[in-house]
């Protein structure tokens, strides 16, 4: 079966090619993928904006309704990183509707993909740290609010820790997060995931597939999860610009194999989202991205 992809357009808001954050990232991923033979016009599904309902079950109402209107405050625009105007306010709306979109495609076929997603900074109360709505959260909620979940792990391997989805999940006992990430990087003030692991700058291949090994039973021993919510930030490859750990690009697809096969294995529906990555070589940053697609597709 070909892998269920998640994708818009609209997912590139258009920024400049100098901007801190590398917005061409997502077309090029979309043409990674084609090359790679993975898009199959089938398996291929574009998001409609999300509703206001679903992005206020994780956000708070004024914060979302700022958002839909393109009047953010510039405090919280300082804080995301970039002024929120029509084109980051639907990309926004659309990145979040894509992973609720692969969270049921992953449901009805065991494993699906949003090309997007993974903003895991954005908090209940506001955007920060280039992210604008918590796809993942709202995802999260909105499955379990309409119980076609009862219970919801989020496995958090991009670089910079998951605060957002912390904070926003902290009081859903239904929804478990863990995030695994470099101690020293972004955000200063980390808000505790159910677990977190910290690593050390320059941990490379080996003790970072180590850590994940020893830590994939121990999540899938929690509970019964009804879908896992992966975060695949490729920020920890030792080419990343924000990245600290010194993961090479064999070290990120046995991570992702890790991964997926684990919760395959167990019968665990995966939605894969697809994180940080920053890099001024664009190309090579779509490429390490398609490693989650190359491998999910193994497992369609
Ligand atoms: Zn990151």
């Amino acid at each position: 079966m070909a892998l269920q992809i998640v994708h818009h357009p609209d997912y590139d808001a258009g920024f400049a090619v100098n901007h801190r954050f590398p917005m061409s990232k997502y077309p090029l991923l979309m043409e990674a993928l084609r090359s790679r033979g993975l898009t199959v016009s089938e398996a291929l599904s574009m998001p409609e904006p999300a509703p206001a309902a679903w992005l206020k079950l994780a956000h708070a109402a004024d914060y979302v309704d700022q958002v839909l209107a393109c009047e953010v405050p510039e405090k919280i625009e300082r804080e995301i990183g970039f002024p929120v105007g029509r084109r980051v306010s639907l990309r926004a709306q659309l990145a979040a509707a894509g992973t609720v979109l692969a969270a049921r495609l992953a449901l009805k076929h065991g494993i699906a993909c949003n090309a997007a997603g993974g903003s895991h900074h954005a908090r209940r109360a506001q955007g920060a740290g280039f992210c604008t709505f918590n796809d993942v959260a709202v995802a999260s909620l909105a499955l379990l609010d309409e119980r076609a979940v009862e219970n919801v792990l989020v496995v958090d391997l991009d670089v910079h820790q998951g605060d957002g989805t912390a904070d926003i999940l902290k009081d859903v006992p239904r929804a478990f997060t863990f995030s695994m990430h470099g101690e020293r990087n972004y955000p200063a003030r980390k808000i505790a995931s159910d677990l977190d692991i910290a690593l050390p700058d320059g941990t490379g291949d080996a003790a970072y597939l180590d850590r994940l090994r020893a830590i994939l039973p121990e999540l899938c021993a929690i509970r019964r999860w009804d879908i896992v919510f992966y975060n695949a930030g490729v920020d920890v490859h030792a080419g990343d610009r924000l990245g600290r750990l010194a993961v090479s690009d064999d070290g990120l697809r046995s991570r992702e194999a890790m991964v997926i096969s684990h919760f395959r294995m167990a019968g665990i529906p995966l939605c894969g989202v697809i994180g940080g990555g920053y890099s001024t070589d664009v190309p090579a940053l779509a490429a390490r991205h398609a490693i989650l697609f190359e491998v999910a597709a193994a497992y369609a």
